[in-house]
């Protein structure tokens, strides 16, 4: 049986997301921003949360934790970083591990820099990678703790991801992120075609993910920092590619 997978909205832009096994009726929420979205779609699909899978210690991240703990009693698996504190953890995953939500394999991929504490879940059956605040649609996290070679490195990672996987992320950034994107590329051709799938999601208050890693792959230049186009159109031949990433993203800082 196939994976069923439901994506909403909480707080103000983040992403909630489940992820739910119709054959042992196991569901994991990916992440907890905040309880009451995630309680109203698990009761609107008849499903009991059996797992919260985190993927990094900021609050827009674990805030429902301990609330969810609470009311299902589900498993809550984090990073293995334990210097970052996230409370009520009954699992704590490093690169490699896979981590099972009832028959459904979530493989975990240490993918620091937004924070050094971040994980990023693949389902690989289900083609399917819970990229959170590391990889956004035509974008990328902000490195808060890290350094840039070191998110450079975290999106190689999610780059070797086969085309067909379908990408979800932590916050609905993709039209802000586009915006930037065409001052960097204003003739992607595929980033251009993105652009107006993304204008009329949003007319039509739909969320624009999950989009596909082959598309982001052509579009999303934070993904492309080794491509020379990209360091020719930043006036950085012959640079590396975590340095033209670094640029990239003090930009997208500055936009
Ligand atoms: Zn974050
Ligand atoms: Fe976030």
């Amino acid at each position: 049986m196939v994976a069923e997978i439901r994506l909403f909205t909480c707080l103000t832009d983040n992403f909630g997301a489940l992820i739910h096994d119709p054959a042992t009726k196991a569901t994991a929420s990916i992440d907890a921003p905040e309880a009451g979205p995630i309680v109203k779609a698990l009761e609107q699909e008849g499903w009991q949360l059996t797992d919260i899978l985190i993927t990094h210690h900021h609050h827009d991240h674990v805030g429902g934790v301990a609330a969810l703990k609470q009311k299902y009693n589900c498993r809550v698996v984090a990073p293995h970083d334990k210097s970052t504190k996230i409370a009520n953890v009954d699992l704590r995953a490093a690169h490699g591990d896979v981590v099972k939500v009832g028959g459904l394999l979530a493989r975990v991929l240490e993918t620091p820099g937004h924070t050094l504490d971040h994980i990023s879940y693949v389902f690989d059956n289900e083609k399917t990678l819970f990229a959170a605040d590391t990889l956004f649609s035509i974008g990328c996290g902000r490195v808060i703790e890290g350094t840039h070679p070191m998110m450079w490195d975290s999106l190689l990672k999610l780059r070797a991801l086969p085309d067909d996987f379908k990408l979800y992320c932590g916050h609905e950034y993709t039209a802000a992120n586009i915006k930037f994107a065409l001052t960097v590329e204003p003739d992607n051709a595929a980033l251009k075609a993105r652009a107006g799938e993304v204008t009329r999601l949003r007319a039509a208050n739909k969320p624009t993910v999950p989009t596909l890693m082959g598309e982001e792959k052509k579009a999303n230049v934070f993904l492309r920092a080794d491509d020379p186009s990209i360091a020719a159109k930043l006036h950085m031949k012959g640079v590396n590619a975590a340095e033209v990433f670094g640029e990239l993203r003090e930009r997208k800082n500055k936009s």
